[in-house]
């Protein structure tokens, strides 16, 4: 499903990521570990095509994602392809992102009308149910100045599945919450991990959440993996003393 094929990715003379290698195939849930500076974030920054690779590709479903072909050759994407590879992939970001004057159904609304091509009435409808998904059903009228982290966190979730991602980034989506509210979004995402087949890549510091709903863990350190297996392993019998330290320093 997702393939990153020897990607290299600098900010000047900073290699942030160093010749990386991993797939992640469909439905699977992985979580990105690793300490402050490990290149997670600008993982998911590339496959929101919101950075570009400084070298190797960057593969989706099959096709270049940072890439396309001019005739056998491939060559850097340009803004279309890449308009419309993001299409099947949505990201929830740490500070939430809502559109602030715009109420709640608005913010769910407005990428299926306008990018997807839905009626407004199809959109509302689908909009309704995803409120319902997340607890905010009577929200639906409020601003997000009207509610809590927890609860814009939420229609931020159901803001990105409006869009029936296939992949689903998920970047440190309780960090900037306060801890009450905490539990209440990672049951949101639990539930999706479940109940769908979405791809999901996620990165975070709630490590008992990463444990419960990953298939896979990756620990990255300087930009490469430094060790990948499923939770039980990296949780309970890490082989690389880089895991055990940072697992020491979190946990
Ligand atoms: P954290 O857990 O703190 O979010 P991370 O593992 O997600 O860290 P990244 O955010 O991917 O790490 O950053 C990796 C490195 O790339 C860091 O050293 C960061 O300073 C650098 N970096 C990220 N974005 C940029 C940018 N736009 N320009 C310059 N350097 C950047």
């Amino acid at each position: 499903m997702i393939r990153f094929d020897d990607v290299v990715k600098r900010f000047g003379s900073h290699t942030v990521l160093d010749h990386l290698d991993f797939s992640v195939d469909r439905g699977d849930k992985v979580t990105l570990i690793g300490p402050s500076g490990s290149g997670k974030t600008t993982i998911l920054r590339l496959l929101m095509t919101l950075e570009t690779v400084s070298d190797g590709v960057i593969w989706v479903d099959g096709k270049p994602l940072t890439h396309e072909y001019r005739g056998t050759r491939l060559v850097p994407a340009k803004e279309k392809s890449l308009r419309e590879a993001r299409k099947n992939i949505g990201m929830v970001f740490q500070q939430f992102n809502l559109f602030p004057n715009m109420t709640v159904l608005q913010n769910i609304t407005e990428a299926p009308v306008h990018v997807l091509g839905q009626t407004r009435d199809q959109a509302v409808q689908q909009a309704k149910v995803l409120l319902d998904m997340v607890g905010l059903s009577d929200k639906e009228s409020a601003h997000p100045h009207q509610l809590s982290g927890g609860q814009q966190q939420r229609v931020a979730i159901a803001r990105c599945l409006a869009m029936s991602p296939q992949v689903m980034l998920l970047d440190e989506v309780t960090s900037a919450l306060d801890p009450e509210l905490v539990d209440g979004v990672l049951a949101v995402l639990r539930d999706i991990a479940t109940s769908t087949d979405i791809t999901m890549l996620i990165v975070t510091h709630e490590m008992r959440f990463a444990r419960e709903v990953s298939d896979r863990v990756l620990m990255f350190d300087a930009g490469r993996i430094a060790e990948e297996g499923p939770p039980e392993q990296i949780f309970e019998d890490p082989r690389e003393e880089r895991t055990r330290e940072f697992l020491k320093a979190v946990l």
